[in-house]
């Protein structure tokens, strides 16, 4: 990395990833990429750094180091999977342990948290994001951590992390955030206070919908030498490959963000007008709108019609995907709870990519008047 006086800006850190970072040995722009599983030793207690590529790669360890500049941490990791970087955190916590999570999130962070009970007797209890004496209230002795999603998925719902982090701390609490939505480019759990956070890199920062990737981020120092331990012992590492495109996606990703949101909030102004939409959600920034088609429309011919949006569940990348929840990313959270939270078969989530922002209202005005009943 540079080693120039001033503070760069995270459009030039991101821009330079990896630049520099080969001068010792070519002078190449593009971060080489190294494949190699295993490092040759110089003598018997003597490493280069590298051993084996379960503990550490060159590659995973320039993008790491980027990974942790976006999120102002000291440790951050590369994993296999958002599901991964999840599993990793929850690595720390052990049977008979209660975690406090918000109730409108992921669905396959749900899943994973219905597992932990079933299996490792793992207590959760789900607090609405907002009312701050309830969450003072579901603080058990057993209690170690608040999870949480925010804007809240997929009912966009906007949590306060600065005020959840301090409430966490006056009771030894650990607050860890998916910041996937926002990416830290909108918003820096850490900042604000949080000790961890978590990404699906698969999508903003991937955003290209082709790599399977998470992040973790945190400062604490043995937090991090506990999650060291878990992941060198478990290996959902994300591969040299992976990493490299990562790196190489991270690039771009703040003039992507930058279309999207533009885009986004173009589309939001023209869903609060449009008689096929009875309700529009949006907190404001971001690119994921949601929005319940009007009961005068169809959701299936509405997917049908769609021209140019794909009818997918994944986010952040530049082409726009549209999501039914309540059939796909949120189907194995119970009915009652769906219904409670909004989650109706006519929520549709919209992930607004990069295309030109006329072609999208086309595309949706066109499904609109093809799919009234
Ligand atoms: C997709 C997603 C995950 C899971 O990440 P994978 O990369 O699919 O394993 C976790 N949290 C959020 C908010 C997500 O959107």
């Amino acid at each position: 990395m540079s080693k120039e006086p001033w503070q760069e800006q995270i459009e030039t850190i991101l821009a330079q990833a990896g630049n520099r970072s080969d001068d010792q040995q070519t002078g190449a722009i593009a971060a080489p990429l190294y494949f190699s599983t295993a490092f040759r030793h110089q003598g018997l207690g003597q490493s280069t750094g590298y051993d084996y590529s379960r503990v550490q790669t060159p590659t995973r360890e320039l993008l790491e180091s980027v990974l942790a500049t976006m999120e102002h941490a000291q440790h951050a990791y590369a994993l296999s999977s958002g599901m991964a970087a999840i599993q990793l955190v929850f690595s720390q916590f052990k049977t008979g342990e209660h975690i406090i999570t918000s109730d409108d999130l992921y669905g396959g962070s749900f899943r994973y948290f219905d597992q932990l009970t079933a299996n490792y007797q793992v207590e959760f209890s789900q607090w609405d994001g907002q009312d701050y004496t309830e969450l003072a209230e579901l603080i058990q002795p057993n209690t170690q951590a608040i999870w949480l999603e925010t804007p809240s998925n997929p009912t966009m719902k906007s949590i306060d992390i600065a005020k959840t982090a301090k409430l966490a701390h006056e009771h030894g609490l650990q607050l860890i955030v998916d910041n996937t939505f926002y990416t830290p480019l909108l918003q820096q759990p850490l900042l604000l206070g949080a000790d961890v956070v978590v990404h699906s890199a698969t999508k903003y920062m991937s955003g290209h919908n082709d790599i399977l990737a998470g992040a973790v981020m945190l400062n604490d120092a043995s937090v991090a030498e506990k999650l060291t331990f878990n992941l060198v012992t478990t290996g959902a590492v994300l591969d040299p490959f992976s990493c490299w495109l990562l790196l190489r996606s991270l690039k771009t990703m703040p003039l992507r963000l930058r279309q999207q949101q533009a885009n986004a909030q173009a589309l939001v102004s023209f869903l609060e007008k449009s008689a096929a939409v009875a309700k529009v959600l949006y907190p404001g920034q971001g690119a994921m709108i949601s929005f319940y088609l009007a009961a005068t429309h169809s959701v299936a011919e509405f997917l049908q019609q769609l021209k140019v949006i794909s009818f997918a569940e994944s986010l952040g990348g530049v082409e726009s995907l549209l999501t039914v929840p309540d059939e796909q990313t949120h189907h194995d959270m119970p009915i009652e709870q769906r219904r409670a939270l909004g989650i109706t078969p006519n929520l549709l989530r919209l992930s607004v990519g990069i295309e030109s922002a006329v072609d999208l209202q086309r595309d949706l005005e066109q499904a609109f008047a093809a799919s009234e009943i």
